[in-house]
């Protein structure tokens, strides 16, 4: 048995899906946060449950494959990025393995792994962050929560955000200090402001920033002029108001202070709107390549029907529409819908519809009145598919399913029910859309098989 905050020396063998390596002592699996596979290293134990451990580095004797100097200086407090320590190869490989294992393990499939597609940018890639903010030491700031809690370390210059974020909340922290506005407290559940966030377009540079909070500030947001004429490219300005004790960033609704209530970015050549609410790819660059992808195994002729499940502001299926004769849009934000629709007009699109409503639902509607898609595009969130989803899908018998998730372990799944239901998984390609962190997306090709 190993014995809490004892010192152990060990090799790590592997890495978890969550980005820790793992070493066998005694017997019993140890993760060890911030190691990279090779490493020979002094471990303490700091916790130890009934069949597994968990450890820190206590001192490192050799490094594994890899091995760099963390450049960040809040790698070890911040839990957002997780393989700062080792190179951009090492991390590909990692990436590449959590994607292997699920499909081995949990979908017990056996399909064709495409080399891992590799992001250009691995830092500022994001174009969306939400800062908490605090009161500390009589001073309004924001940054990131530290690892496995709710304490908010002051830091605005994350690697992964766009510069200018950061000169943004330079300008805006002091000017809202000023303003008299209070940082949300959780314990005591008081105080106004919650989350500063902001999101800008890839392309375009346009910017949107929404203030979170717990109750409108409205009144008090007299420099909003002056941020702008600063910062032209901010062209929406609005608050969401969030009132309950919830770790849920955003409110239920969206008012808008300044501006107009989206941004627009191009993707895949398209212009495409979005509201605060929708979602939208944070790395938007690399998305177009995943959409590329998509479209590639998709093999579209235009004769074609293609469903795109799960369709946020509609930007999959918008790309493919050129190459078939109609595109069906299924999500449940209304405001994603209205941005799928809009973006369809703006872009003069016309071979579309678009539902808002629950993609299970919706496709067993659309499957009782006998609509039959050729191809279905499924790009759930990390939960995967429910099964009311899965069923209505193959009922309606496309020739083939791409599937695109952020969750190797529920898209493994939901391919190995897909297995069960005549649809062969043909081949996945990882695609690193999140340098630097745990998270992987994958793009896996579904057929049908006829026999
Ligand atoms: N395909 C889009 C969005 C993918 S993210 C893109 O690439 O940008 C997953 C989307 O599924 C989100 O927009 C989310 O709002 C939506 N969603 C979540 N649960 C859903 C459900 N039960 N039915 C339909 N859409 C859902």
């Amino acid at each position: 048995m190993l014995q809490k905050n004892e010192i152990y020396e060990a090799e790590i063998t592997g890495m978890t899906n969550e980005g820790s390596g793992v070493c066998k002592i005694n017997g019993m699996a140890v993760f060890v946060p911030m190691t990279a596979i090779g490493d020979k290293l002094k471990i303490k134990i700091v916790k130890v449950l009934k069949n597994y451990a968990f450890g820190i580095i206590y001192e490192l004797l050799a490094f594994g494959t890899g091995r760099v100097t963390p450049d960040c200086p809040v790698f070890r407090q911040c839990g957002g990025c997780v393989f700062r320590h080792v190179d951009y190869q090492t991390e590909l490989q990692y990436k590449q393995q959590f994607v292997k294992d699920a499909f081995a393990r949990i979908g017990k499939l056996n399909p064709v792994f495409e080399p891992i597609l590799c992001s250009e940018n691995r830092n500022h890639y994001r174009n969306k962050a939400q800062y908490p903010v605090a009161m500390q030491d009589n001073k309004l700031i924001c940054g990131f929560y530290a690892k496995h809690s709710h304490r908010v370390i002051a830091f605005t210059d994350c690697y992964l955000h766009p510069e200018i974020f950061q000169e943004i909340l330079n300008y805006l922290l002091p000017v809202l200090q000023k303003a008299n506005i209070s940082a949300y407290d959780e314990n005591s559940h008081t105080g106004e402001l919650r989350h500063i966030y902001l999101r800008k377009g890839y392309h375009s540079g346009e910017i949107m920033l929404c203030f979170i909070v717990k109750k409108s500030i409205q009144k008090k947001l007299n420099f909003l002029s002056d941020l702008q004429k600063q910062f032209p490219d901010i062209v929406s300005i609005s608050e969401s108001v969030n009132s309950e004790k919830t770790n849920v960033i955003m409110g239920q609704t969206v008012k808008l202070l300044a501006g107009k209530n989206f941004i627009t970015d191009s993707m895949c050549g398209n212009q495409i709107r979005i509201s605060p609410q929708s979602f939208y790819q944070i790395n938007t660059a690399q998305a177009e390549q995943l959409y590329m992808i998509a479209k590639n195994y998709a093999d579209l002729q235009g004769n074609k029907l293609l469903l795109d499940l799960y369709c946020g502001a509609g930007t999959i299926g918008l790309s493919m529409a050129d190459s078939v004769k109609k595109l069906i849009g299924v999500e449940v934000i209304p405001q994603a819908i209205e941005n799928a629709k809009e973006n369809a007009k703006q872009n003069q699109i016309f071979n579309t519809e678009f539902y808002c409503g629950d993609a299970g639902m919706i496709s067993k509607k659309l499957l009782t009145k006998k609509i039959s898609p050729d191809v279905v595009i499924l790009d759930p969130p990390r939960k995967g598919c429910d099964n009311m989803t899965i069923q209505s899908v193959v009922s309606m018998q496309p020739n083939k399913i791409i599937m695109i998730s952020c969750n190797p372990a529920t898209c493994a799944r939901d391919s190995a029910i897909f297995a069960e239901n005549h649809y062969i998984t043909e081949k996945v390609k990882a695609v690193d859309l999140f340098p630097n962190t745990a998270h992987v997306e994958c793009v896996v090709l579904l057929t049908r098989n006829n026999r």
